[in-house]
């Protein structure tokens, strides 16, 4: 049992965003004007990474995997060291308190993320109960189009991420 995991957006939302944000406005290291993507390569700290992965996210996807016994294969662009100023994701989610497995992750970066989790899909030749996909991005829905699978997919908000509600929504997919 697989759960394809995003990260942005799904272990977090607009408030830790905000977080991260206003601390490195604080810290001088960003101007009013600029984004967090705007941070210079040479000021990134894990410190700031894990300010955007939520405790409180983080213990939802430890119950779910608690649960089912489900492993992660990661589809965020967090799955990129290049996207993450060189720091793994792995290592950001344990130390944020993520206690489960990381069994692999989509490939080269295609059209959408509906069409990378399709190819992974297909590659392991998965079966519609065998997983699940936790993302916010709305062309996850290629995934089923391009699989003909039914649809695994819990959509989360941007703004908020993963809730208790997708919580009984995943464990219903993927119970037996
Ligand atoms: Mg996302």
């Amino acid at each position: 049992m697989y759960i394809f995991l995003d990260i942005d957006g799904v272990l977090n939302g607009d408030q830790e965003y905000s977080r991260l944000r206003k601390s490195l406005r604080d810290a001088g290291l960003l101007s009013h004007k600029q984004s967090v993507l705007d941070l210079k390569p040479e000021h990134a700290r894990e410190e700031h990474l894990l300010m955007l992965l939520s405790g409180e996210k983080i213990s939802i996807l430890n119950e779910l995997i608690q649960k089912t016994g489900a492993e992660i294969i990661l589809s965020s662009t967090w799955r990129n060291s290049d996207n993450l100023w060189g720091f793994e994701a792995e290592t950001l989610l344990k130390k944020a308190g993520f206690q489960g497995k990381i069994a692999g992750k989509t490939g080269e970066s295609l059209d959408s993320r509906g069409a990378e989790i399709a190819r992974k899909i297909k590659s392991m030749a998965l079966e519609d109960g065998d997983y699940i996909i936790l993302d916010d991005d709305p062309t996850t829905k290629d995934a089923r189009i391009l699989t003909g699978s039914r649809n695994r997919w819990i959509r989360t908000a941007t703004s908020k991420g993963l809730t208790p509600r997708h919580l009984s929504q995943a464990l219903d997919l993927l119970a037996p």
